[in-house]
């Protein structure tokens, strides 16, 4: 998730790794991975990989911790930026079209710092705004976007349902 308020600016910041042509290992800020696991990832011939971590109720990969290779560069530079929690499954998708059905998995997971619910205030699901309502509502809600909260301006709600165009 990008710390500043630009809900493109995560999918902005690989996007513009992608293009800059050079294999990279990407972390998120709240994921702390020891430098074995970065190493094991550099050293790994697979072109695309990743480490496992808490997500609350399972151990997935995500982009939290991966590695994207040469070879995936190129299918991937061209994919337009979106808000960062669709723009995981868009790449996904794009890799599954070019024949890469999941990433190499590495053991074993790395740490996520944000694993528990109560790390997660209430956010919009779309635009990451922050939502001035109780957290037992908004977990029984999900997904919540500034629109269904009812507490958000109009003006915002129409800046936040443009996102998802
Ligand atoms: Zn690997
Ligand atoms: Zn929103």
């Amino acid at each position: 998730m990008p710390r500043n308020n630009d809900p493109l600016a995560y999918a902005e910041t690989l996007r513009a790794a992608w293009r800059r042509g050079e294999p990279f290992i990407n972390i998120e800020y709240d994921i702390v991975a020891p430098s074995r696991a970065l190493q094991s990832l550099a050293e790994c011939l697979e072109p695309w990989c990743a480490y496992r971590y808490d997500v609350g109720q399972s151990y997935e990969w995500g982009l939290g911790c991966m590695k994207f290779g040469r070879p995936l560069l190129p299918l991937l530079d061209c994919l337009k930026p979106t808000y960062w929690q669709y723009f995981d499954q868009r790449i996904y998708a794009t890799l599954r079209a070019a024949g890469y059905q999941a990433p190499h998995v590495h053991e074993p997971p790395v740490h996520h710092a944000k694993q528990s619910a109560l790390d997660y205030p209430p956010t919009c699901t779309r635009c990451g705004r922050r939502l001035p309502m109780p957290l037992e509502e908004f977990r029984q809600r999900k997904p919540v976007t500034c629109e269904t909260s009812g507490v958000i301006s109009a003006a915002w709600v129409s800046w936040c349902r443009s996102l998802a165009l």
